[in-house]
């Protein structure tokens, strides 16, 4: 019946809620990215696309990495508001090839970095899909050309490969 209310524990919680979103994304702070994001996204996810969007500096830097606990579980806080509030199917991890947050580890080249971003979306996937059973976990490299120019590249963070680490990622 149009207007009625259902309330309390009754509420069906689920994706027809006009408020659920098809996915969350922890992408970099970095300017540079979020202009063409959506766009982006929208190519690889399809037209219409529904997202949260967080960011944090090195998108899943913090939870890929144990070298500051309270980072790590801001990020996963902040994940789980959204996971709780717009029920979303997927959560996506967008570092970018060019990012800030990096150089300071001395690492030597690109490909270098390139392989280092991957490798954190796998630790920061196998975190999460621990965390988060229920939703699958997908990443994207942004690869960031002149103009502020972004083009993502598909990141394989199938379940298989995230079973055949050694779990090394941080647990919470
Ligand atoms: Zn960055």
């Amino acid at each position: 019946m149009m207007g009625q209310i259902i309330s309390g524990h009754g509420v069906t919680r689920g994706r027809q809620l006009a408020r659920a979103c098809d996915l969350t994304v922890l992408t970099c702070m970095d300017f540079r990215l979020h202009a063409r994001l959506r766009h982006q996204l929208e190519w690889h996810l399809g037209y219409g696309v529904t997202y949260d969007l967080l960011t944090a500096p090195g998108a899943g830097y913090d939870l890929a990495h144990d070298d500051a606990p309270h980072r790590t579980q801001t990020r996963l806080e902040d994940l789980g508001t959204s996971v709780e509030i717009h029920q979303p199917e997927r959560i996506a991890i967008i570092p970018h090839t060019d990012c800030g947050k990096y150089p300071q580890f001395g690492i030597k080249d690109k490909n270098e970095l390139r392989r280092i971003l991957i490798e954190d979306v796998l630790k920061a996937a196998h975190l999460l899909s621990k965390r988060f059973p229920r939703l699958s976990v997908i990443g994207f490299l942004a690869i960031v050309r002149e103009r502020h120019l972004i083009e993502l590249e598909a990141i394989n963070v199938s379940s298989e490969r995230l079973l055949s680490r050694k779990g090394n990622a941080p647990i919470f």
